[in-house]
């Protein structure tokens, strides 16, 4: 079906964090499959692990138990280290799915959610996502949500009540361009679901699992959730979403009232118990930290040496986005994203423009200083190309193709 466009490359095979298209050129893999490949391509850990399972038990259904979907649910819960339980799921809609099922079993049906988020494509998800262009065609979704501006305690404040079932927050907002929210929101939003007794459901989808240089962004700030979900980087490139609930809020389902044929199966489970063990074995996580603020540092110097195109960098760890200038002061060399990503890609390198002014960055955690240093280095021909081909366009920057998941 048309729900993509037409991709711009068509890839053959990776290693780390390369890729090679069909025609045999070389990409540094800087989106990762958009934040899923945590290990990067044919990681041998993850390799094995799949071979292994899938030559002794593949599938099993949850008719019955398969140790390796045991192994991982005791793995991420002491990960937490908080008493929890685990509903697996195949994907991020799916396993957000599962948290509004939670919220509906408070016996409230009221839901909060953000302007902006992201949560997933499926009608439940798609209900508490903050997008109307993406919500629009499919109206009426789930009744009873409330958009509140993101990162605006008091906005939340005032639409909370004690009616509401659950708060839906991504600990930075993800696809609408990685945009943290100020310091002590997410703290302010657990005191007022405490007050009011919502669930406080975080979506970490996209930043659980070491992108951010902690196993889990909210470990970061201190916030416990009552439910988080979880996908992208989980798998290691298989799909798999977990909807993990804290305490209480992981005994409000039971038996017959969630269910899924594929959710937990060995394979999928295997793979991702190898990369929460190759995460640790490798270092990963200081490892994210380290590249991640060598890459930053080096985008940002590139901004402060006047690199046309480019006015800084957001983000954290492996997870950042560079700010495209928008040619809204008569100085600035416009660029659109768009442009910016066509200009990487014939560099060599695979960007996400995700929004007209912004580039998302999400290799994989297997990225090295060299890597980063490669891309650093090439920034200022990227962005050269990228402003030729705006000004070739006609002019000042306009909104660039939108490409999310
Ligand atoms: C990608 C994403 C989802 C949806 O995940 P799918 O696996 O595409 O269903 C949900 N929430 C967040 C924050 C995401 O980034």
């Amino acid at each position: 079906m048309g729900t993509y466009g037409r991709p711009a490359v068509a890839l053959a095979r990776g290693a780390g964090s390369r890729v090679w298209d069909v025609d045999g050129k070389e990409y540094l893999d800087l989106l990762a499959g958009i934040a899923v490949s945590a290990l990067g391509h044919a990681h041998p850990a993850v390799r094995d692990a799949v071979t292994a399972q899938l030559s002794q038990l593949g599938h099993t259904s949850n008719l019955y138990v398969n140790e390796p979907q045991v192994l991982l649910a005791e793995r991420l819960v002491g990960l937490l280290g908080v008493d929890a339980r685990i509903f697996f799921a195949n994907s991020g809609a799916e396993a957000n799915e599962c948290a509004i099922k939670i919220t509906r079993k408070t016996g409230r049906t009221e839901l909060i959610a953000t302007e902006g988020s992201f949560h997933g494509r499926t009608l439940g998800a798609l209900s508490i996502t903050g997008q109307p262009g993406k919500r629009a065609p499919f109206e009426p979704l789930l009744p009873g949500v409330t958009f509140v501006p993101y990162g605006d305690v008091s906005a939340l404040k005032a639409a909370i009540s004690e009616r509401t079932a659950g708060v839906f927050l991504e600990p930075t907002l993800g696809e609408a361009g990685i945009i943290p929210p100020p310091p002590g929101y997410l703290a302010a939003a657990r005191a007022l679901c405490d007050e009011t007794g919502a669930l406080l459901v975080l979506d970490e989808v996209q930043s659980g699992i070491g992108r951010t240089g902690a196993w889990f962004a909210h470990q970061t700030e201190g916030v416990l959730p009552d439910v988080l979900t979880l996908a992208k980087g989980l798998g290691g490139g298989l799909p798999i979403g977990a909807c993990v609930g804290i305490g209480a809020a992981g005994r409000l389902l039971g038996p017959g009232e969630h269910g899924s044929t594929f959710g937990g199966g060995p394979v999928v489970c295997a793979a991702a118990l190898a990369v929460l063990d190759t995460i640790e074995s490798e270092g990963l996580l200081a490892s994210a930290t380290r590249v991640g603020e060598r890459l930053a540092d080096g985008i940002r110097a590139a901004a402060a040496s006047g690199v046309p195109g480019i006015a800084g960098v957001r983000g954290v760890g492996l997870w950042l986005a560079i700010e495209l200038s928008t040619g809204s002061e008569a100085a600035e060399a416009p660029v659109t994203a768009a442009a910016f990503e066509t200009a990487a890609r014939a560099a060599g390198f695979l960007v996400n423009g995700i929004a007209p002014a912004t580039v998302r960055l999400a290799p994989p955690l297997v990225l090295t200083d060299a890597d980063a240093d490669a891309f650093v280095a090439a920034l200022p021909g990227i962005a050269a190309a990228a402003v030729a081909a705006g000004a070739e366009a006609g002019g000042p920057a306009t909104p660039g193709r939108r490409v999310s998941s």
